[in-house]
Protein backbone atom coordinates (compact mmCIF):
# COMPACT_ATOMS: atom_id res chain seq x y z
CA UNK A 1 0.00 0.00 0.00
CA UNK A 2 1.46 3.51 -0.86
CA UNK A 3 0.87 6.45 1.76
CA UNK A 4 1.06 8.98 -0.69
CA UNK A 5 -1.21 7.89 -3.27
CA UNK A 6 -4.79 8.48 -2.58
CA UNK A 7 -5.65 7.09 -5.95
CA UNK A 8 -3.92 3.83 -5.59
CA UNK A 9 -5.90 3.16 -2.57
CA UNK A 10 -8.79 4.10 -4.17
CA UNK A 11 -8.17 1.19 -6.49
CA UNK A 12 -7.54 -0.82 -3.67
CA UNK A 13 -11.06 -0.68 -2.63
CA UNK A 14 -9.23 0.39 1.12
CA UNK A 15 -12.29 0.04 3.83
CA UNK A 16 -11.76 0.94 7.54
CA UNK A 17 -7.81 2.41 7.32
CA UNK A 18 -6.11 3.62 9.83
CA UNK A 19 -3.92 6.09 10.77
CA UNK A 20 -0.50 4.96 12.10
CA UNK A 21 0.41 7.43 15.03
CA UNK A 22 3.21 9.57 14.11
CA UNK A 23 3.77 9.16 10.33
CA UNK A 24 1.45 8.95 6.95
CA UNK A 25 1.58 5.50 6.86
CA UNK A 26 -1.57 4.08 6.26
CA UNK A 27 -2.38 0.32 7.33
CA UNK A 28 -5.19 -1.98 7.43
CA UNK A 29 -7.92 -2.40 5.33
CA UNK A 30 -10.31 -5.58 4.06
CA UNK A 31 -7.00 -6.77 2.06
CA UNK A 32 -3.47 -7.24 4.34
CA UNK A 33 -2.09 -4.16 5.14
CA UNK A 34 1.16 -2.70 4.42
CA UNK A 35 2.67 0.31 5.76
CA UNK A 36 5.25 1.56 3.17
CA UNK A 37 6.53 5.42 4.08
CA UNK A 38 8.95 6.14 1.30
CA UNK A 39 9.61 3.58 -0.31
CA UNK A 40 9.92 1.09 3.02
CA UNK A 41 7.69 -1.70 3.80
CA UNK A 42 7.32 -2.45 7.08
CA UNK A 43 5.82 -5.63 8.98
CA UNK A 44 2.07 -4.91 9.55
CA UNK A 45 0.99 -5.54 12.68
CA UNK A 46 -0.44 -8.86 14.13
CA UNK A 47 -4.16 -8.50 14.23
CA UNK A 48 -4.37 -10.82 17.88
CA UNK A 49 -1.72 -11.19 20.41
CA UNK A 50 0.85 -13.62 19.68
CA UNK A 51 -0.22 -16.14 22.62
CA UNK A 52 -3.80 -15.96 21.86
CA UNK A 53 -4.16 -18.64 19.51
CA UNK A 54 -2.69 -21.40 21.91
CA UNK A 55 -3.26 -23.94 22.39
CA UNK A 56 -4.01 -24.86 18.75
CA UNK A 57 -0.69 -22.22 17.98
CA UNK A 58 1.89 -21.76 20.69
CA UNK A 59 2.75 -18.13 21.32
CA UNK A 60 6.36 -19.70 20.99
CA UNK A 61 5.79 -20.61 17.25
CA UNK A 62 3.65 -16.98 16.51
CA UNK A 63 6.81 -15.18 18.06
CA UNK A 64 9.07 -16.91 15.83
CA UNK A 65 6.92 -17.28 12.70
CA UNK A 66 5.93 -13.68 13.00
CA UNK A 67 8.79 -11.79 14.81
CA UNK A 68 11.74 -13.55 12.84
CA UNK A 69 10.61 -15.01 9.68
CA UNK A 70 7.88 -12.59 8.32
CA UNK A 71 9.92 -9.59 9.82
CA UNK A 72 13.81 -11.28 7.83
CA UNK A 73 10.81 -11.29 4.62
CA UNK A 74 9.98 -7.50 4.93
CA UNK A 75 13.73 -6.70 5.39
CA UNK A 76 14.71 -8.27 2.68
CA UNK A 77 12.53 -7.10 0.19
CA UNK A 78 12.76 -3.32 1.38
CA UNK A 79 17.15 -4.12 0.57
CA UNK A 80 16.07 -5.84 -2.53
CA UNK A 81 14.02 -3.08 -4.12
CA UNK A 82 16.29 -0.58 -2.91
CA UNK A 83 17.40 1.60 -6.18
CA UNK A 84 15.17 -0.54 -8.57
CA UNK A 85 12.01 0.94 -10.22
CA UNK A 86 9.79 -1.35 -8.17
CA UNK A 87 10.62 0.92 -5.36
CA UNK A 88 7.48 2.56 -4.84
CA UNK A 89 5.61 0.20 -6.34
CA UNK A 90 2.83 -1.68 -4.11
CA UNK A 91 3.85 -5.06 -2.61
CA UNK A 92 0.98 -6.79 -4.96
CA UNK A 93 1.98 -4.76 -8.18
CA UNK A 94 6.00 -5.88 -6.90
CA UNK A 95 4.72 -9.45 -6.80
CA UNK A 96 3.28 -9.71 -9.77
CA UNK A 97 5.99 -7.38 -11.80
CA UNK A 98 8.85 -10.00 -10.41
CA UNK A 99 6.55 -13.19 -10.68
CA UNK A 100 8.66 -15.11 -13.46
CA UNK A 101 11.74 -12.71 -13.78
CA UNK A 102 14.75 -14.82 -12.45
CA UNK A 103 17.29 -11.08 -12.44
CA UNK A 104 14.28 -10.37 -9.59
CA UNK A 105 14.25 -13.91 -7.86
CA UNK A 106 15.19 -12.01 -4.57
CA UNK A 107 12.83 -9.29 -4.95
CA UNK A 108 9.56 -11.98 -5.96
CA UNK A 109 10.34 -14.46 -3.08
CA UNK A 110 10.80 -11.78 -0.24
CA UNK A 111 7.68 -10.00 -1.65
CA UNK A 112 4.76 -12.57 -2.41
CA UNK A 113 6.38 -14.57 1.44
CA UNK A 114 5.20 -10.57 2.94
CA UNK A 115 2.32 -10.62 1.30
CA UNK A 116 1.26 -14.32 2.05
CA UNK A 117 2.24 -14.37 5.72
CA UNK A 118 0.19 -10.79 6.18
CA UNK A 119 -2.57 -12.70 4.67
CA UNK A 120 -1.88 -15.80 6.69
CA UNK A 121 -2.52 -13.69 10.30
CA UNK A 122 -5.92 -12.58 9.29
CA UNK A 123 -6.94 -15.82 8.02
CA UNK A 124 -7.25 -17.31 11.47
CA UNK A 125 -8.34 -15.67 14.83
CA UNK A 126 -9.07 -16.65 18.32
CA UNK A 127 -11.90 -18.98 18.54
CA UNK A 128 -12.17 -19.05 15.11
CA UNK A 129 -12.89 -22.47 13.53
CA UNK A 130 -15.79 -24.70 12.04
CA UNK A 131 -18.46 -24.27 9.45
CA UNK A 132 -18.89 -21.15 7.58
CA UNK A 133 -22.73 -19.59 8.05
CA UNK A 134 -24.17 -17.29 5.30
CA UNK A 135 -22.99 -16.29 1.66
CA UNK A 136 -19.86 -18.16 2.04
CA UNK A 137 -21.33 -21.12 3.08
CA UNK A 138 -23.72 -21.10 0.34
CA UNK A 139 -20.79 -20.68 -1.91
CA UNK A 140 -18.73 -23.65 -0.43
CA UNK A 141 -22.22 -25.72 -0.95
CA UNK A 142 -22.20 -24.27 -4.92
CA UNK A 143 -18.70 -24.88 -5.15
CA UNK A 144 -17.84 -28.35 -2.94
CA UNK A 145 -20.96 -29.87 -2.45
CA UNK A 146 -20.73 -29.53 1.15
CA UNK A 147 -18.69 -28.11 4.03
CA UNK A 148 -17.43 -31.35 4.51
CA UNK A 149 -16.11 -32.47 0.98
CA UNK A 150 -14.32 -28.39 1.14
CA UNK A 151 -12.76 -29.83 4.30
CA UNK A 152 -11.12 -32.77 2.71
CA UNK A 153 -10.09 -30.99 -0.23
CA UNK A 154 -8.40 -28.34 2.06
CA UNK A 155 -6.29 -31.13 4.30
CA UNK A 156 -5.61 -33.06 0.91
CA UNK A 157 -4.16 -30.30 -0.13
CA UNK A 158 -2.05 -29.85 2.76
CA UNK A 159 -1.16 -32.99 3.19
CA UNK A 160 0.03 -33.39 -0.42
CA UNK A 161 2.41 -30.38 -0.76
CA UNK A 162 5.45 -32.06 -1.02
CA UNK A 163 8.19 -29.36 1.52
CA UNK A 164 6.73 -26.02 1.73
CA UNK A 165 3.92 -24.57 0.77
CA UNK A 166 0.53 -22.82 1.47
CA UNK A 167 -2.63 -24.21 0.56
CA UNK A 168 -5.62 -21.36 -0.16
CA UNK A 169 -8.94 -21.16 -0.43
CA UNK A 170 -9.87 -18.64 -3.45
CA UNK A 171 -12.18 -17.67 -6.20
CA UNK A 172 -11.48 -18.60 -9.68
CA UNK A 173 -12.46 -16.75 -12.74
CA UNK A 174 -15.43 -18.98 -13.11
CA UNK A 175 -16.79 -17.36 -10.19
CA UNK A 176 -16.52 -20.61 -8.09
CA UNK A 177 -14.45 -21.82 -5.17
CA UNK A 178 -11.50 -23.69 -5.61
CA UNK A 179 -8.86 -25.00 -3.17
CA UNK A 180 -5.08 -24.65 -4.68
CA UNK A 181 -1.97 -25.39 -2.90
CA UNK A 182 1.38 -23.81 -3.98
CA UNK A 183 5.01 -24.45 -3.29
CA UNK A 184 7.44 -22.66 -1.65
CA UNK A 185 6.81 -18.81 -1.98
CA UNK A 186 4.57 -18.62 -4.86
CA UNK A 187 1.06 -17.12 -4.47
CA UNK A 188 -2.34 -17.25 -6.18
CA UNK A 189 -2.25 -13.75 -6.95
CA UNK A 190 -0.04 -13.49 -9.84
CA UNK A 191 -2.94 -15.45 -11.73
CA UNK A 192 -5.25 -12.89 -10.97
CA UNK A 193 -7.61 -15.05 -8.49
CA UNK A 194 -9.15 -13.82 -5.53
CA UNK A 195 -8.14 -15.30 -2.39
CA UNK A 196 -10.07 -15.54 1.11
CA UNK A 197 -8.24 -17.93 3.01
CA UNK A 198 -4.43 -19.43 2.87
CA UNK A 199 -2.85 -21.62 5.55
CA UNK A 200 0.85 -21.76 5.94
CA UNK A 201 1.75 -25.24 5.43
CA UNK A 202 5.98 -24.51 5.86
CA UNK A 203 7.40 -26.72 8.79
CA UNK A 204 8.46 -23.34 10.49
CA UNK A 205 4.46 -23.04 10.77
CA UNK A 206 3.56 -25.74 13.19
CA UNK A 207 6.73 -27.67 13.90
CA UNK A 208 7.35 -26.75 17.38
CA UNK A 209 3.53 -27.81 18.31
CA UNK A 210 2.79 -30.43 15.78
CA UNK A 211 6.27 -31.72 15.20
CA UNK A 212 5.89 -33.85 11.99
CA UNK A 213 2.40 -34.12 12.26
CA UNK A 214 0.79 -31.41 9.54
CA UNK A 215 -2.85 -32.62 9.35
CA UNK A 216 -2.85 -32.53 13.25
CA UNK A 217 -1.78 -29.12 12.65
CA UNK A 218 -4.58 -27.88 9.82
CA UNK A 219 -7.25 -30.09 11.19
CA UNK A 220 -6.84 -27.95 14.22
CA UNK A 221 -6.48 -24.94 12.11
CA UNK A 222 -9.85 -25.27 10.50
CA UNK A 223 -11.72 -26.68 13.62
CA UNK A 224 -10.49 -24.04 15.79
CA UNK A 225 -8.58 -20.94 14.06
CA UNK A 226 -10.30 -20.29 10.75
CA UNK A 227 -11.64 -16.75 10.06
CA UNK A 228 -14.51 -17.04 7.74
CA UNK A 229 -15.22 -13.23 8.46
CA UNK A 230 -12.17 -12.49 6.77
CA UNK A 231 -12.63 -15.20 3.66
CA UNK A 232 -16.58 -13.43 3.57
CA UNK A 233 -14.77 -9.96 3.24
CA UNK A 234 -12.58 -10.95 0.51
CA UNK A 235 -15.51 -12.54 -1.56
CA UNK A 236 -17.21 -9.34 -0.95
CA UNK A 237 -14.66 -6.88 -1.38
FE1 LIG B 1 5.54 -18.97 7.20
Amino acid sequence: MRSSSTSHMTRRRLMGTALAAGSHALTFGVRPGFSQTRGSFSLPPLPYAEDSLAPVISGKTISLHYGKHHKAYVDNLNKAVEGTDLKDSSLEDIVKAAFGDHRRAAIYNNAAQAWNHAFYWKSMQPNGGGPPAGVIADCIKDSFGDYAKFRQEFTTAATTQLGSGWVWLVRGQGKKLVVLKTANVDTPIVRGTTCLLTCDVWEHAYYLDYQSLRLDYVNAWLDKLVNWEFASQQLAA
